[in-house]
């Protein structure tokens, strides 16, 4: 169901009025986790005034200690939604377990699937029975093709609202947190209709490096961005290195739009 062959035009996901596959580079952007209503809406006004089209938030975090900040839960995706209200931007939020999709039906516009639940395949089938748009990231050891067979399960239920999301691979390289596999990310894009996301905060893993990969997954024909941001980030409760400020956001966005003209 995901092929092109089966599919020949291309999947135009559309979350509220942000349509991505449009011809257009869609941005999400908003902090890596939910931490409070103050710095979620400053950083949502932030983004919307540089041009962001979705927020983002973590509410559900799935951290790699147990001793970590592990997010605000339904009050983080209460944020979320007042946050959503105050700017019109629409919601994209992770979740991580079958057992909260009521409660994210109530508050987002987008769910995510994250990298270490992208094979989670009982929680693919279920947000695929959920019926909204889902933001689907690459697991960080998956091929492309075992990529493309995660968003088949959501598919195979009838949903096919939904985005792929390269986000870094594990690899023997150390100097940047995974390796953003362009090359993999424009190999999905000829074998799929649906639209692909780059998510060039995670593989940074250090905002010095952000603006570059984001550049380069737009010139590679990137739909769509996921991009952290955060009010102040050097005090941010997870990713507080590669998140970036609303002031270096907004030259991305300036860099961006420049880029997307000329190509
Ligand atoms: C995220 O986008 O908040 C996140 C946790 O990303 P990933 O699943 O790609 O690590
Ligand atoms: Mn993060």
């Amino acid at each position: 169901l995901v092929s092109n062959e089966w599919k020949k035009e291309p999947t135009k996901v559309k979350v509220k009025d942000a349509e991505i596959g449009d011809n257009k580079v869609i941005v999400a952007a908003g902090p890596c986790a939910v931490e409070n209503e103050e710095q979620v809406l400053t950083v949502a006004k932030a983004v919307k005034r540089a041009g962001a089209s979705i927020l983002r938030g973590g509410a559900y975090k799935p951290r790699t200690s147990p001793y970590s900040f592990q997010g605000l839960g339904e009050e983080g995706l209460k944020i979320l939604k007042k946050a959503s209200e105050e700017t019109g931007l629409p919601i994209v939020s992770e979740i991580m377990d079958t057992r909260d999709i009521e409660i994210f039906k109530k508050y987002v516009d987008m769910m995510q699937i994250g990298a270490r639940n992208a094979q989670n395949f009982d929680l693919l089938k279920e947000v695929g029975k959920a019926g909204l748009p889902v933001l689907l990231k690459r697991g960080m050891a998956n091929t492309v093709e075992e990529w493309l067979l995660t968003a088949e399960y959501i598919l195979l239920e009838g949903n096919g609202n939904v985005v792929l999301c390269e986000r870094g691979i594990r690899t023997f390289e150390k100097a940047t947190r995974f390796t953003i596999d362009i090359g993999g990310m424009v190999a999905a894009k000829l074998q799929t209709h649906l639209p692909i996301c780059a998510d060039p905060s995670h593989p940074a893993g250090k905002r010095e490096l952000v603006h570059s990969l984001a550049l380069a997954a737009v010139a590679a024909g990137a739909d769509m961005l996921l991009i952290e941001v955060h009010p102040h980030p050097e005090k941010a409760l997870s990713d507080s290195e590669q998140q970036l400020t609303p002031e270096s956001f907004e030259v991305l966005m300036n860099r961006i739009r420049a880029l997307a003209n000329a190509l």
